[in-house]
């Protein structure tokens, strides 16, 4: 994707400030972090979003995912870890370039994410499972 500005990021073609790189994922800061030591898990190659991932760099993404957040978690001293990753302009994904967040919390941080939780009906439960399961 040649105008996609994390291929460009990834592949080192655009500067960022790296905090671990392999053969298939930079890791970097998030130049708008919502906390301190907030980071990007990008993968080198080209996928929009989870959908087009493929399944062995999703493995990978969560491992890497599971590495950062023990040493982040260690040498930030944070309270908390969030693990975000956005798919679809409704979830809150403004670059096309599948890429997990890692959010260090702190005790009486300013970061909101959430939602109000709703009811799950019998009707409404009967129905997922049978779509779903
Ligand atoms: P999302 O809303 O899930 O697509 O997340 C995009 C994230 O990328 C946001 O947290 C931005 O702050 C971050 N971001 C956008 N451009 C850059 C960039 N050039 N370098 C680092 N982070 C970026
Ligand atoms: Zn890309």
């Amino acid at each position: 994707m040649s105008d996609c500005i994390f291929c460009k990021i990834a592949n080192g073609e655009i500067p960022s400030a790296t905090l671990y790189e392999d053969d298939d994922f930079r890791v970097i800061l998030d130049l708008g972090p919502a906390s301190k030591g907030h980071a990007l898990i990008l993968p080198k190659s080209h996928a929009a979003n989870i959908y087009e991932l493929p399944e062995e760099l999703a493995g990978k993404a969560m491992i890497l995912a599971k590495k950062m957040a023990g040493k982040m978690t260690e040498v930030l001293k944070c309270d908390g870890f969030n693990i975000v990753q956005n798919n679809g302009e409704i979830a809150g994904q403004t670059v096309f370039h599948f890429h997990m967040h890692l959010i260090p919390r702190y005790e009486g941080d300013q970061v909101k994410l959430g939602w109000t939780p709703g009811t799950l009906t019998d009707e409404v439960r009967d129905e997922l499972l049978e779509k779903l399961k």
